[in-house]
């Protein structure tokens, strides 16, 4: 068995999902990262810089949309490392879609993936986890804190991420597995920065005019939170959702 934790991220060839592979290299986490296999962003970036840092890592291909990707990540890291000690469902799309526009299959697709995607991993998880072990889901302050014109699914998704990780810390929380969400706020981000589907550079920047810290997070500073809620440190911390937004949610 290995000796260092074990971490699998889902969505880990660009923005938060890269970031945090690379903090848990830094932090002596070995990790196994999914990708989805459309992404136009190449999985290699993440893997060269994880070993820059000095870590160990699997990159696989998994959409969250599917069972049996899920299924493959965990098998990967318990197969490959011996132990798995922490999940972070980072994967997400964001499609802007005015409600008159919002065709069921708009709809299945975004809760497939922004909250189904999270319970598929974690479900296959659990049964490998131990006491001490945590997971952890990246909502987003568009869910349940804030509200944005044509991303009802979206808020809705991500509002349904806060309630599945306080059910599941609930659940969990006997067998020591502790539960959380992560609340990001402007992040610059392939997703943010897409103008078609989200804010985009322009609209990034005007909006950062409106943040208490006058300015967009870094992927790498919503990962270093994400290491933290899911590290030892982080012992007694179960069924949050922690806000990471430069404060533009108390404005
Ligand atoms: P990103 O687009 O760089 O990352 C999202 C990742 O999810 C991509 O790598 C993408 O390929 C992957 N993905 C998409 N569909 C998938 C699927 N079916 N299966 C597996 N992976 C899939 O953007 P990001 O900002 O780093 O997003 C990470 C998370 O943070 C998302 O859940 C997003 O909603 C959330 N978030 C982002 C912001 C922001 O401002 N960027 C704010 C709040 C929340």
């Amino acid at each position: 068995m290995a000796q260092n934790p074990v971490a699998v991220i889902t969505g880990g060839a660009s923005g938060i999902g890269q970031a945090l592979a690379v903090e848990y290299a830094r932090a002596g986490v070995d990790t196994v990262v999914g990708y989805f296999p459309g992404d136009p962003h190449d999985p290699h970036h993440t893997e060269e810089q994880v070993r820059a840092a000095g870590g160990s890592v699997r990159m696989l291909p998994a959409d969250v949309r599917s069972s049996a990707d899920c299924e493959a990540l965990v098998t990967a890291a318990v197969g490959h490392y011996g132990r798995l000690d922490c999940v972070v469902a980072n994967a997400g799309i964001l499609r802007r879609t005015a409600l008159a526009d919002m065709s069921d299959e708009r709809w299945d697709e975004l809760l497939s993936v922004d909250l189904g995607g999270v319970m598929r991993v974690f479900r296959s998880a659990v049964p490998h986890l131990s006491a001490g072990s945590s997971l952890l889901a990246v909502s987003s302050i568009t869910g349940g804190v804030f509200g944005a014109s044509e991303r009802s699914h979206y808020a809705a998704a991500k509002a349904g991420v806060v309630g599945l990780v306080r059910g599941l810390a609930v659940e969990l929380g006997p067998r020591g597995i502790r539960v959380n969400a992560l609340l990001p706020g402007l992040v610059e981000t392939p997703q943010s920065l897409d103008a078609t589907n989200s804010a985009g550079a322009e609209t990034l920047a005007r909006l950062a005019e409106g943040v208490p810290l006058r300015r967009t997070a870094q992927p790498e500073e919503i990962a270093r939170v994400a290491r933290f809620l899911t590290s030892p440190d982080a012992s007694y911390i179960t069924g949050t959702d922690i806000r990471v937004d430069g404060g533009i949610t108390v404005v």
